[in-house]
């Protein structure tokens, strides 16, 4: 497989004796890798919550995709939430007041 007037391409080329198993995976990966050729740099990520090691591929939302899950987004948010609160109230009126 080849994309016309493009510096690179990819290519998959499976052993003679493959099976069926290993022509799926080398077309899943082919396909996988042009996706996010086509979608540029920013396709995907590592997520941003600091106890989560996963990566994710950023779905073509408006804004770029920083957590894996909306779980890890929530976790965050109620963390920094918890947080604020903890701080105190001239913390969290000075931040109302912006
Ligand atoms: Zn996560």
């Amino acid at each position: 497989m080849c994309i016309r007037d493009s510096p690179w391409s990819l290519h998959t080329r499976a052993p003679a004796d493959a099976g069926l198993t290993h022509w799926l995976l080398s077309t899943a990966a082919l396909a996988l890798g042009l996706w996010l050729s086509e979608r540029g740099t920013c396709a995907w990520g590592r997520c941003a919550a600091p106890d989560c090691h996963r990566y994710f591929i950023d779905t073509g939302r408006r804004t770029p995709q920083r957590y894996c899950t909306p779980r890890c987004a929530t976790r965050v948010r109620v963390a920094a939430h918890r947080a604020q609160r903890a701080a105190g109230p001239e913390e969290s009126s000075g931040a109302a007041s912006r």
